[in-house]
């Protein structure tokens, strides 16, 4: 699975996409056609590992605990805005 599978943590945005190409779902393995609202996920933030994928199987993979994003696995260490307040 190209590497799409494994990412400790993902990044979401809608697709604009406005080519008549139709993408495979990595979630459910369905079609997409391009020109449906749906989203691209990026794992860790990769934009050449990014998939396209139907707005509902993210909704559901995040239900599942499947699509973790950066700030869920990378919380912001508590002393860092400290550390920046200080500094100034
Ligand atoms: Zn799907």
């Amino acid at each position: 699975m190209d590497g799409f599978g494994d990412a400790r943590w993902y990044a979401m945005r809608p697709a604009g996409s406005r080519k008549p190409a139709t993408y495979r779902c990595p979630f459910c393995r369905g079609h997409l056609p391009a020109l449906t609202d749906h989203l691209l996920v990026l794992p860790e933030g990769d934009a050449t590992r990014r998939r396209h994928a139907h707005t509902a199987c993210v909704t559901r993979a995040r239900a599942n605990g499947r699509l973790p994003l950066r700030e869920e696995v990378e919380p912001l260490r508590p002393g860092l805005l400290a550390r920046l307040l200080r500094r100034s």
